[in-house]
């Protein structure tokens, strides 16, 4: 448990990287901040300081947006082939992997996360995101359009349309996949022609910060990508108001895209946003119950359940029900709970204490409530921020550990008779990110996932990503999509050139 900390060391680059004191990545050099203050993240193992940062606010965020507009304008980014932009971005990719080792140490540090997780999920998936993203920048095109103009007879035209970047680009990520999440905004940003301010979550900045190094060494131009680390109601609240950037993406909470749209109103900048969900896993009795009982485990309790796309309400039909809650309560016992650099951990902490507390508090309310867990329902140890992983039964679609967001290991399994009782109920929720649905009836996959208004649908899986696959939320849950083709369009304004010939 925790509170053994038998830990293999990080490497002696990692241990040196954490202790420096952190600067800020603007036009191209480390900066401390303006105001010189430095702000501390935690180990969430331990609950003890890891790392100091220098803590961004309005008045650096002022200056990486002008490094980032002079970029933009009059750097050597906008003259740069499209060829040219997409090898940068391919060099990225290239230096990430072969830092994986360290990235993946710092991601377990500062995020809690099993070292092992990082290895083979987080830092692969980032790079493979720059490789496929690398490849676009040859690809963003146009069209040649036949207009037929009706006030103009006889005249011909030659229209056709330009993808062009939309600009200065602010960038706001949460904690959950830090360089992941880093990954999946510079990457679509930079292939399209942007540049960016990015605030990495003030509880995980230490990989953006690696990763700004990289982007310097793999030769992008300064002022293209800057880093400024600090608190969301000030630096994050600052980038999304300030009246010099053109478009602001966001991932993180659906309470904060709210304040995001509102501070973007200002100067009406593009918003992009990928918010909460409480996605509904659906295990009907005709399944493999035995692979739906690891997977629908799986799509609760990975990384913690700090995943947006949490199959975090657990519908099995009625005649399975007992077998899957046993089932996923025996999975969720099994899981080795201990610091991400515990070899044997398959669940780290909590991110924070403020999560710890949290995701504590939605469980007293679920009690409260009437809901009953099966296994876990309580912290883990006295050190650090764990959670023992969780199974709710006893609960109703009003309660609110069914309707709201936990983000912590917390799964709520609810019992349904037929398809035309389950589809209203998954659908139930002002959320819209994701869906689980396990049968071996592919019909009824199928028109269960016609029915489900999210904007993920995992037949017999769950949290399959992939570079080329969209995602992104239906409802609450969000504004465009993240990945696949379909992110560029978040990244490009569209001109309309009509010519008379
Ligand atoms: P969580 O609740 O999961 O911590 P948040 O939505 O609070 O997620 O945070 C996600 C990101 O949004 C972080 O980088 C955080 O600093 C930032 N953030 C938080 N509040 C604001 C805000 N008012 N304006 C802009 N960014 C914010």
């Amino acid at each position: 448990m925790a509170t053994a900390l038998k830990v293999v060391p990080p490497e002696e680059s990692v241990t040196k990287f954490v202790a420096r004191k952190h600067k800020m990545l603007i036009n191209g050099k480390w900066v401390d901040s303006a105001s010189g203050k430095r702000f501390p993240t935690y180990n969430p193992a331990t609950g003890e300081v890891l790392a100091e940062v220098a803590e961004g606010d309005r008045e650096d965020i002022d200056r990486a947006v002008e490094a980032a507009r002079n970029a933009f304008e009059n750097g050597p980014w906008p003259r740069l082939t499209a060829s040219e932009r997409g090898r940068l971005i391919w060099k990225l990719a290239d230096l990430i992997e072969e830092n994986l080792e360290e990235f993946a140490e710092l991601e377990s540090l500062d995020n809690g996360k099993p070292l092992k997780i990082a290895r083979v999920a987080d830092v692969p998936m980032a790079v493979d995101l720059f490789r496929y993203m690398a490849g676009w920048a040859t690809k963003i095109e146009g069209n040649t359009i036949p207009i037929s103009v009706p006030y103009t007879p006889g005249v011909k035209y030659l229209a056709y349309t330009l993808r062009e970047p939309v600009g200065v680009v602010g960038q706001i990520i949460p904690w959950n996949f830090p360089l992941l999440m880093a990954a999946w905004k510079l990457g679509p940003a930079l292939t399209a022609g942007n540049t960016v301010i990015l605030k990495p979550a003030e509880q995980t900045p230490l990989s953006a910060l690696r990763l700004g190094e990289l982007i310097a060494e793999a030769g992008f131009p300064d002022g293209v990508v800057n880093i400024v680390p600090g608190y969301g109601e000030t630096a994050g609240a600052a980038l999304a108001a300030h009246p010099g950037v053109d478009k602001v993406a966001f991932t993180g909470s659906t309470e904060v895209g709210k304040l995001i749209v509102q501070a973007a109103a200002g100067n009406l900048k593009k918003v992009s946003l990928e918010l909460g969900g409480k996605s509904p896993s659906v295990v009907f009795a005709d399944s493999d119950l035995d692979t739906a009982i690891k997977e629908a485990s799986s799509a609760i309790f990975f990384n913690h359940g700090q995943c947006c796309c949490a199959g975090s309400r657990l519908f099995v039909e009625s005649k399975a029900f007992d077998k899957v809650v046993d089932g996923v309560a025996k999975t969720a016992e099994k899981i080795k709970l201990g610091p991400g650099f515990e070899p044997s951990t398959e669940m780290g902490p909590l991110v924070s204490k403020e999560q710890l507390d949290r995701v504590c508090g939605y469980l007293e309310s679920g009690f409260a409530e009437g809901a009953k867990a099966v296994t876990g329902g309580t912290k883990a140890g006295d050190r650090g921020y764990f959670v023992k992983p969780t199974v709710l039964v006893n609960t109703n679609d009003r309660m609110k550990v069914v309707r709201e967001e936990i983000f912590g290991p917390v799964v709520t399994v609810l019992p349904f008779n037929d398809t035309a009782e389950l589809v209203p109920r998954a659908n139930n929720t002002e959320y819209g990110l994701a869906a689980g649905i396990w049968t071996k009836d592919i019909r009824k996959a199928h028109q269960v996932a016609a029915q489900l208004r999210a904007g993920t649908v995992w037949i017999n899986c769950y949290n399959i990503f992939d570079a080329a696959l969209p995602f992104g939320g239906y409802k609450q849950s969000g504004w465009g999509r993240e990945m696949g083709h379909e992110v560029l369009e978040q990244y490009t304004e569209v001109k309309a050139v009509c010519t008379a010939i």
